[in-house]
């Protein structure tokens, strides 16, 4: 056997992963269920390095090397089992295989399981950045066991994105699900991320009448700055866009139904169960939800909003500047409640995950890659048990400076009757987090009051009851 890795499933994220390892030198054994796909690799593309084309399981898996690495690049949920399922009995002790789609961690958790008792590593892999990525370096965040990374880790490393550092985009999650748990979350702050950059245009459209190649122009100033990132770089050009066919901007000829594959719901469902709240991804969910609603937007379109005229003049001059301290700002909570959310998830499961190391490899490869992820790298680096990303000094700082403007554009926004979930429930988380007091206090009183599910006080160890049927005399309970 000459191949070190094989990689079957070879759609296009599967070829593209396929040549990327070709094209560094691995020797490659190439599989699909459709010879056809296996055929047309080759043909295309076989003069880019060693590929080892199989047709069947069987000569796939006596082509590699052992310990044997497959990759698997198929269609997430039951086919991923039929193909585990299809390579499995093959493969010996110390096999690895390597799931690289889009999976779900519990899925992946039970198929670690399975596989672990019959001496198999399965390796649920996040991987990121699409095709170009899969092609050119993804960012790639692997679970699995420890040991399967020693066998694994050097050749993904090779085909991974680099950070500007130099440092390849990937390393050891934790183990089972750990990776395709991050790379989820990964997909839940892009979500966020594009909700905050979307409501940032709106507001810059609606409220302060600056034309869509005149917001691209804003968002190229923002790219030079703190805000530096793919998604900020690609909205400049998307803003920037004439349509063809009708000459007018590109973003007024797109129908405003935002669609979603699922990872956001996914990200936002598994908050719900670890009690995190991520109120950044939940209402980027929800507003591509409501963008699609196209009934009940209808039956509300005549409901009336406020009559205020747009910004003009030096006050519109200006807004431009208040919007980037309320996008910045709201992207530090975004990134604070997926930070924590990936850390509740770590003690959940036990994975031991560096918190660090995560912002580390989303520095390149990944769609939400930008300059910012190395300030949050620092920030765990200074200190580990970091406990939320806005305790960090820096961001802080930055938060505390940005806050004024921040409120402005959401009380701005509110004005106009320009939606901004994302703008407003960060800060609304902001000001939860840094409050003295919260009116859970009342929460607890009514709990107490309509089931008497008790309530502890400020004043003393335990648990209480007040008789409110009674003479409301109160009772200790525990
Ligand atoms: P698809 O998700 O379209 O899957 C097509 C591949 O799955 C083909 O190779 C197909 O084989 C194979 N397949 C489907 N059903 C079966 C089955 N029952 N048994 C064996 N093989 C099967 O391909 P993509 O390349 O778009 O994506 C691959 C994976 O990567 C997915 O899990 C996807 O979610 C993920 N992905 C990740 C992205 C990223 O940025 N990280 C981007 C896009 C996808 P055949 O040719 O025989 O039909």
């Amino acid at each position: 056997p000459t191949a070190q890795i094989g990689v079957t499933g070879l759609a296009v994220m599967g070829s593209n992963l396929a040549r990327n390892f070709a094209r560094h030198g691995h020797t490659v054994a190439v599989h699909n269920r459709t010879t056809a796909r296996t055929t047309a690799l080759i043909d295309e593309h076989g003069h880019e390095g060693n590929f080892v084309p199989a047709e069947i399981a069987e000569e796939f898996v006596a082509a590699l090397q052992k310990p044997r690495r497959i990759v698997i690049m198929v269609k997430a949920g039951d086919p991923t089992d039929a193909v585990i399922d299809e390579f499995a009995p093959l493969l010996d002790e110390g096999d690895m295989i390597i799931d690289g789609g889009n999976a779900h961690f519990l899925d992946t958790r039970r198929r670690e399981k399975k596989l672990r008792e019959r001496g198999i590593h399965f390796v649920g892999t996040g991987i990121s950045g699409g095709e170009e990525g899969a092609l050119h370096g993804p960012s790639i965040m692997p679970g699995g066991s420890a040991e399967s990374y020693e066998a694994l880790g050097p050749l993904l490393e090779s085909i991974a994105a680099k950070a500007p550092d130099g440092t390849p985009c990937c390393t050891h999650i934790g183990p089972d699900a750990a990776g395709h748990f991050v790379k989820m979350v990964h997909n839940g702050i892009e979500y966020a991320d594009m909700q905050l950059i979307a409501e940032a245009y709106d507001l810059l459209r609606t409220v302060a009448g600056y034309e869509p190649a005149r917001i691209a122009e804003v968002f190229r100033g923002w790219n030079t700055g703190r805000l530096d990132s793919y998604l900020i770089e690609i909205t400049a050009e998307v803003l920037a866009h004439t349509d063809a066919a009708t000459g007018r901007p590109f973003v007024d000829v797109v129908a405003d139904a935002a669609e979603q594959k699922g990872t956001g719901r996914w990200t936002v469902q598994t908050a719900l169960d670890l009690g995190v709240p991520v109120s950044g991804i939940g209402e980027a969910v929800f507003a591509r939800s409501l963008s699609g609603s196209t009934g009940l937007r209808a039956a509300a379109r005549g409901l009336p909003g406020p009559e205020g005229a747009a910004l003009s003049g030096e006050e519109a001059e200006a807004f431009a500047a208040r919007v980037e301290e309320a996008l910045y700002a709201s992207k530090v909570v975004s990134y604070a409640q997926g930070w924590n959310m990936i850390s509740a998830a770590g003690a959940e499961y036990g994975w031991d995950i560096d918190l660090g190391g995560v912002a580390a490899i989303w520095r390149g490869g990944c769609i939400i890659r930008a300059a910012f992820l190395d300030r949050i790298r620092a920030a765990f680096a200074a200190d580990p048990a970091l406990p939320t990303l806005l305790a960090d000094k820096g961001f802080a700082e930055e938060v505390g400076r940005a806050q004024d403007a921040w409120r402005e554009v959401v009380a701005t926004a509110v004005r106009h009757g320009v939606p901004t979930p994302g703008f407003s429930a960060a800060l609304a988380y902001y000001d939860a987090l840094r409050a003295e007091r919260l009116p859970a206090a009342l929460t607890q009183g009514q709990r107490d009051f309509f089931g008497a599910h008790t309530y502890r006080r400020t004043d003393r160890e335990g648990s209480f009851h007040t008789l409110w049927g009674g003479d409301r005399s109160e009772e200790r309970t525990a």
